[in-house]
């Protein structure tokens, strides 16, 4: 079925509502905004075409509201919802209530949505059409003894995550049976805080591995493609910092297979749009689907600038009833990218969220240097949400280049007011795992959490550099501090304690 969609809602916040916007505009489409309390001086607000008030600062009260989304869209004479990612991206109930109300919802069914939602039933699924899942048991678990039972079935080290999670929530590394119960608690009620779902279930914890994940898009005729992968191997608390394509793990064969298995996995659940198959690879080099998002995925610039794909647009054309006229065996891509997010966090005090005001933003530009950001100076890093401030990705020809052009391009890029995990980018880019594309999920436990006084120190006086080079703009500065990290600390401090009190 073939619809015209002219107006379109997005439903969220920061960098990816600002980033669906532009794809609308070139379009030639008409953007929605819907912004909290909170969130009126943010530049997503202004950048939409039209924006309403969702009235309330709680993500519960605002950007978590099917209700009042629902009636602003109607409100604006929208056609169409964008999710976006996070909130209720992947709530089939909100997909379910668009769609009762008239309104395309660019996302895949709510079905599938529900499926791949739970990550019990998706193992389910996609293992009936032969995708191998990380050995396990589907079934939740709820007592202490039930859980004891399925661990000794599984072998220890196992790991207990939420059967509704996301985000690296209700997660837990359980080493021995004497961890257990303590451990399965923690997880259940994490759970349930997090997803309103207490179910958990156990899945045996590979050692050492690499995620690597499929981008997907199918079409409403059963035509369904992957974009190759993205390796996001780099995590702190199960989440995602640094990404790249391609993967340095994977051969031509592999990547062929995992590329097969993740259309199959796209397939056995009837899926609709663009969409994220995530495998983890072991070191063995046996690979295993972990989950199915569905939704446009925070990592999705790599693949676009790797592909030359605009997948929002993509995704719209697949909303309105578009085929999708591609062939796996012509699917070209081409050098290198790599993505770091910026998130206001302090990285060396355990990656601890961080907030307050961004007193200044100087974002790096230049050939092939990508930044999604969704803030500029002025604007607060609040409690309310999640503490992402930008998304920098870059492309070149080969992965050493890009590897070059992400530090230089770290290296211009000036955030004060907040901590931000630019120092701990700058780390990973210049680590030897790293240029020698040998790392793992173990990265930040391995490598950033033993690292001595001296690096940590380094990374501070770098920190500080940025803060000087800031400062010494906001002074309008006749006299650069030099960059190139010789700059005597003190003596740069002493210069500028000067400047501010005279
Ligand atoms: P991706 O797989 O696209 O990298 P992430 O797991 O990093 O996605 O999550 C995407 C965004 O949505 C992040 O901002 C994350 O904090 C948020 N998020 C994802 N799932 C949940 C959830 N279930 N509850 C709360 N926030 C979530
Ligand atoms: P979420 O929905 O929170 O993204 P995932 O199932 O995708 O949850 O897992 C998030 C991360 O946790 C993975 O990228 C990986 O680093 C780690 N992880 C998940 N399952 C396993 C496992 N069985 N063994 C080892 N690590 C795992
Ligand atoms: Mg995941």
């Amino acid at each position: 079925m073939k619809r015209q969609i002219r107006k379109i809602l997005v439903a969220n916040r920061g960098e990816i509502a600002v980033r669906i916007m532009r794809t609308i505009r070139e379009m030639g489409k008409i953007s929605v905004a819907v912004y909290s309390d909170v969130d009126i001086k943010m530049p997503f607000a202004r950048y939409a075409d039209e924006a309403y008030p969702l009235a309330g600062k709680e993500a519960r009260e605002t950007y978590l509201d099917i209700g009042k989304i629902i009636w602003n869209a109607r409100k604006a004479g929208a056609d169409a919802i964008h999710p976006g990612y996070g909130f209720l991206s992947e709530n089939s109930e909100f997909a379910r209530e668009v769609e009762r109300a008239g309104l395309v919802f660019i996302g895949p069914k709510a079905d599938t949505i529900k499926v791949m939602g739970d990550k019990t039933e998706a193992r389910e699924t996609v293992s009936s059409q032969g995708v191998p899942v990380v050995p396990g048991i589907s079934k939740p678990v709820d007592t202490f003894h039930e859980a004891k039972e399925v661990a000794n079935k599984v072998g220890y080290p196992i790991l207990i995550k939420a059967a509704a999670g996301g985000g690296g929530k209700g997660m837990r590394l359980v080493h021995e049976e004497k961890e257990l119960e303590a451990s399965l608690r923690g997880a259940q009620s994490e759970a349930l805080s997090s997803f309103a779902d207490k179910r958990v279930f156990i899945e045996k914890y590979i050692i050492n591995p690499r995620h690597i994940e499929f981008q997907v898009l199918a079409d409403n005729y059963g035509k369904t493609v992957h974009l190759f992968e993205r390796e996001c191997s780099i995590q702190r608390r199960h989440q995602k910092v640094v990404e790249e394509t391609p993967s340095a793990a994977l051969t031509a064969e592999l990547r062929e297979e995992m590329g097969k298995a993740a259309v199959s996995a796209a397939k056995s659940c009837g899926y609709q749009n663009a969409g994220t198959v995530e495998f983890i690879l072991g070191e063995d080099g046996k690979y295993y689907f972990l989950e199915m998002n569905t939704r446009l995925q925070v990592e999705h610039p790599i693949t676009e600038l790797t592909t030359g794909f605009d997948i929002v647009r993509e995704q719209i054309n697949i909303a309105e009833g578009r085929n999708l006229d591609l062939s796996q065996e012509r699917m070209t891509r081409r050098g290198h990218s790599i993505e770091c997010r910026i998130y206001a966090e302090d990285v060396v005090n355990n990656f601890l969220p961080d907030t307050g005001k961004l007193e200044l933003i100087r974002e790096p530009v230049g050939n092939n240097v990508r930044v999604d950001s969704g803030v500029e100076t002025g604007n607060e890093i609040s409690v309310y949400y999640d503490p992402m401030i930008a998304k920098l990705s870059v492309w070149d020809s080969t992965r050493d280049l890009a590897i070059q052009k992400m530090l230089r391009a770290l290296d211009d890029y000036v955030i004060t007011g907040v901590k931000t995990t630019i120092p701990f980018c700058r780390y990973v880019l210049q680590s030897d795992d790293f240029r020698k594309g040998k790392y793992s999920t173990s990265f930040v436990e391995k490598n950033w959490n033993k690292s001595d006084e001296t690096g940590v120190s380094n990374l501070s006086t770098r920190e500080l550099e940025g803060a000087l080079i800031a400062a010494s703009f906001r002074l309008r500065s006749d006299a650069m501090v030099n960059r190139n990290g010789h700059v005597p600390v003190l003596k740069t401090s002493e210069w500028l304690k000067g400047r501010f009190e005279s």
